[in-house]
């Protein structure tokens, strides 16, 4: 039997992902993990953004990790404070922020001879394994409209909220009616001085409602833990049967939720014009659908004006319309989106033989099951290209990705292996088979959206989750280079 290893790990990143990776470790019995955080708290995302309204579209229970309910979600989709202080407090009780290195961005990782060197500014330090938990909507994407910093008044990403503004005295634009926009309208219409959006395209919104938690349920789940498994298991059941079934492949599901959209449009907005500016041209999920419960009862508030004009640009005191109209707004609030394809970047990867993650993907980001790239042995990336993030709840992604990785990492613990690699047939045969079914997905049903790839194909995945799921559960080694361990 051979001894086992201190192996080291290194975790880029402290958000939602990497804490459930250094959870993973811990109940492994590794404790020789390092997490680079390059804020001072964790959460990521969830701590990122704070725009009055955030709330996750996924529904709590089904937002959590399987080893960590939470009976004290408030609501059925949990607002973004309360997501973030779920992974504050368990980064807390696990004890898992003594392995963090807040304010550490993380500039290069090199593989040489058997290890990743991990740089920062306070120096380099060998590795065994570099995981990737860096998130997909890290980066703010601004739009490239003329005279944007010409603007005369306050103005912000909705990812870097500036509180220190006052919104009921002001009249907004808002950019940008993803998402995000949709969750902003839906708080501040009929709140604020006046609320101009600005819709480049229409979207499709599913109704839903997100009533509150009584506290008898919320005692109820507290004495009854498995009440907890259950709202977990019940909310998996519907986005993985319904929802994900929907988006994957044509049929009665997709039509149901196209008829849902339609009918949540024409029921909530009777006025014929308005109804037509919010009326999209394109099937409903090709872009990510938007839940929302009280998005176009907000619309129709008193100070709330949809624009649909295109931007022409941005005046000192407002925003141009192509029609010549000036729009006057107090504040305008960019929530134009990320780039979704960044990955780790601008960390600077480098793998065997100096060749860098950005010239291994001149052709986009490709990746064997989601989670590792031939030639950078011992790496796994979380949320990595072709995750089913379209269709799933991140958080049991991040799971099974992190159960995925454990799998290799026990095995370089055990001493059999001292590294692994997918192999470039395996990972081009995936991906093949990946792009040959994606016409089936209602993604290439023709729209514009932040899941397309530069060559206009989805960066998701495919197939039902629970294929993902199957994917990581059963490791193949013969898809990989395995170096044995040196005796
Ligand atoms: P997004 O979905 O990428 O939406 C960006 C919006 O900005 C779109 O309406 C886009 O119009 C518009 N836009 C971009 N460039 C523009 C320009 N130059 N001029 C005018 N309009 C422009 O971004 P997001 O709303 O921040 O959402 C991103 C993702 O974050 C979501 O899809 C979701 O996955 C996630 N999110 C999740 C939650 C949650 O509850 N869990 C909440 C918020 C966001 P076009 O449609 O024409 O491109």
């Amino acid at each position: 039997m051979a001894e086992k290893r201190a192996v080291k790990v290194a975790i880029v990143g402290a958000g939602m992902s990497g804490l459930c990776m250094a959870a993973k470790m811990q109940d492994a019995g590794i404790e020789t993990f390092t997490i680079f955080e390059q804020a001072d708290e964790v959460g990521g995302t969830w701590r990122d953004n704070t725009y009055p309204g955030l709330h996750c579209d996924v529904p709590s229970r089904f937002y959590s990790y399987t080893f960590r309910s939470n009976p004290e979600w408030s609501r059925l989709l949990p607002p973004g404070n309360e997501v973030q202080s779920y992974f504050t407090q368990i980064a807390t009780e696990r004890g898992i922020r003594t392995h963090i290195r807040f304010g550490t961005p993380v500039t290069s990782a090199v593989f040489r001879e058997g290890k990743w060197w991990i740089s920062t500014a306070g120096g380099s330090e060998p590795f065994d394994v570099l995981i990737t938990a860096t998130g997909i909507l890290r980066v703010p994407r601004y739009p490239d409209i003329p005279g944007l910093n010409e603007f005369a008044g306050p103005m912000f990403h909705s990812s870097r909220w500036d509180h220190s503004v006052s919104l009921q005295d002001k009249r907004i634009g808002l950019i940008g009616t993803g998402s995000t926009g949709v969750q902003i309208t839906a708080e501040l219409g009929g709140k604020v001085r006046g609320l101009t959006i600005f819709q480049r395209t229409a979207q499709w919104v599913f109704p839903f409602p997100n009533p509150r938690y009584s506290p008898i349920t919320k005692a109820a789940l507290r004495r009854v833990p498995v009440l907890s498994r259950l709202g977990y298991r019940f909310w998996q059941t519907v986005y993985e049967n319904f929802f994900a079934k929907a988006m994957v492949r044509p049929g009665l599901r997709r039509r149901l939720v196209s008829a849902m959209c339609r009918w949540n449009l024409n029921f909530s907005v009777r006025d014929p014009r308005l109804r037509r500016k919010l009326t999209p041209d394109y099937q409903a999920m090709c872009k990510r659908i938007i839940a929302a419960g009280h998005y176009y009862q907000s619309v129709q508030k008193p100070g709330v004006d949809v624009v649909v004009d295109p931007i022409d640009h941005i005046a000192p005191t407002g925003v141009v319309t192509a029609d010549g109209t000036l729009h006057e707004v107090d504040l305008l609030v960019i929530a134009t989106g990320f780039d979704a394809h960044a990955y780790a970047r601008p960390m600077e990867i480098i793998g065997e033989n100096g060749v860098s993650l950005d010239e291994a993907w001149t052709d986009g980001p490709q990746a064997y099951r989601s989670v590792a790239v031939p030639g950078f042995p011992n790496m796994f990336m979380l949320m990595g290209p072709h995750s089913p993030i379209g269709q799933q709840s991140l958080v049991i992604i991040a799971e099974n990705q992190a159960d995925y990785a454990m799998w290799w990492i026990e095995r370089i613990r055990d001493g059999a292996i001292d590294a692994a690699s997918p192999t470039e047939t395996a990972t081009k045969e995936y991906n093949e088979q990946m792009k040959s079914a994606m016409p089936q997905t209602v993604w290439t049903t023709g729209c514009n959206s932040w899941y397309l790839d530069k060559h206009g194909v989805p960066e998701l995945f495919p197939w039902e989750p629970a294929r993902h799921r199957r994917l990581l559960a059963s490791p193949e080694p013969s898809d990989f280079d395995v170096q044995p361990a040196q005796a």
